[in-house]
């Protein structure tokens, strides 16, 4: 096949030396591990690369904190870590004011927490609703939660290619509803959900309202206090860079902590956790969302990505954010288009995220051969690849490569 001249007017890798040449947060690639062989990572939403700080921090972490202190680094620094590394990301990503998020056990774990307080908190209502296009997670703990307190689920459908509107879930909400559980940022399509008025409209019915943040925070901001969200979640290994398995938080708004009381109760979340009390009695504040001992080693890489967003800023990640994913698309429509490639994300970067979706038949084969050669994005059955972009750590040229592979391997199977 040949191809028409005036399809390739974009030069992927020309356009990307110029856009790098301008990016004010260009240099803060290299406070991140890179290794030559990964030629291009696209799937920093999926997990983060570490930071060269991390790799240093850990172990004088080991040799110094807890091999120097031992135990008493609990009275010294580590009682106090969850809620302190908490309210940094709440300053620093989430728009919430101290002593309203917490770091601890992880996203799924949260999210149960979280939803049978919620539900306990709105005992008298029997329903809840959530969509049918978030992640797995979110909807297998919700359906445990209903079966546990007799609740009927009153799933969304939204449109795949975009995610839940106000006007959904306002078609399902009543003065039965206990919870609204949604995605900020959809894991599939990268639609971001309007959370102030879903927000504002879960309150005029009278219900609650859990927003997971996985996919948004440390990319896109929120002002969780000015949108008056009540409890969200959220996992530290995406664009938080904290590592496999790394420890989640949640957020619970300061106006609902006195009537909310969380189902592991455990010791950490008693008022006095050393005191080996005969009974347990909550923690006032957030802590009292903590059940056991805190994940203290896994919380250090967090901290050191805390600590660039707090030097970048977050209102330029997102800005660097959209450049990123509107390079994405330009490159999909003028180099990948002729191919049958389709974006399965919103065009409108004001309501996309940190990924593009692509979607294509010989996507399964293709990233298989990709990842041979170190270009890293993701495959999502039946047939996309999600082109994740972290932005402190993803060049422009990255993106080029990247897409100028996955050009070649489809040019390829057309002549073979
Ligand atoms: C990544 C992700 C999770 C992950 O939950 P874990 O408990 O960390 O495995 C949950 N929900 C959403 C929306 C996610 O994107």
């Amino acid at each position: 096949m040949t191809l028409a001249p005036d399809a390739s007017t974009l030069d992927p890798t020309a356009a990307a030396t110029a856009l790098d040449a301008q990016d004010p947060l260009a240099h803060f690639r290299d406070r991140f591990v890179l290794h030559d062989e990964v030629r291009s990572y696209l799937d920093g939403n999926s997990l983060g690369r570490p930071l060269r700080a991390t790799r240093d921090r850990l172990p004088a972490f080991v040799d110094e904190v807890w091999g120097g202190r031992l135990i008493r680094a609990w009275d010294e620094q580590w009682i106090d870590a969850p809620v302190a590394l908490g309210d940094r990301l709440g300053a620093a990503a989430l728009g919430a004011a101290p002593g309203q998020t917490v770091v601890a056990d992880s996203t799924t774990v949260l999210l149960y927490k979280l939803m049978r307080a919620a539900a306990a908190a709105r005992s008298d209502r029997r329903e809840v609703i959530a969509d049918t296009e978030n992640f797995p997670t979110d909807r297998f703990v919700l359906e445990g939660v209903a079966a546990e307190h007799g609740l009927t689920v009153r799933w969304i459908e939204p449109d795949p290619s975009a995610g839940v509107t106000e006007a959904q879930v306002r078609a399902e909400l009543s003065e039965r509803t206990a919870f609204v559980l949604l995605s900020h940022v959809a894991f599939k399509s990268g639609f971001i959900a309007d959370v102030p008025a879903i927000t504002a409209a879960a309150h005029e019915a009278g219900a609650l309202v859990l927003w997971d943040l996985c996919h948004s925070v440390g990319l896109v901001p929120t002002e969780l206090d000015a949108w008056g969200v009540d409890l969200a979640v959220g996992c530290s290994y995406k664009y938080l860079n904290g590592g496999p398995g790394a420890p989640a938080f949640a957020y619970v708004a300061a106006g609902v902590q006195g009537a909310l009381r969380q189902p592991v109760q455990g010791w950490f979340g008693a008022a006095d956790p050393f005191g080996m009390t005969e009974t347990y009695v909550p923690s006032r504040g957030i802590r009292q969302i903590i059940s056991g001992t805190p994940p203290i080693l896994g919380m250090q890489p967090i901290a050191d990505m805390v600590t660039l967003i707090e030097e970048a800023g977050i209102a330029a990640i997102r800005a660097k954010s959209i450049a990123l994913t509107e390079f994405v698309v330009d490159v999909v429509d003028s180099r990948l288009a002729r191919f049958g490639v389709r974006v399965i994300s919103p065009r409108d970067p004001s309501i996309r995220g940190g990924h593009v979706t692509l979607d294509h038949p010989a996507f399964r084969e293709i990233v298989a051969e990709l990842w041979q050669r170190g270009i890293i994005p993701d495959f999502r059955p039946p047939q996309g690849i999600r082109i994740g972009l972290s932005p402190l750590s993803t060049s422009f040229a990255e993106v080029a490569a990247g897409l100028s592979a996955i050009e070649e391997r489809l040019a390829a199977r057309q002549v073979e």
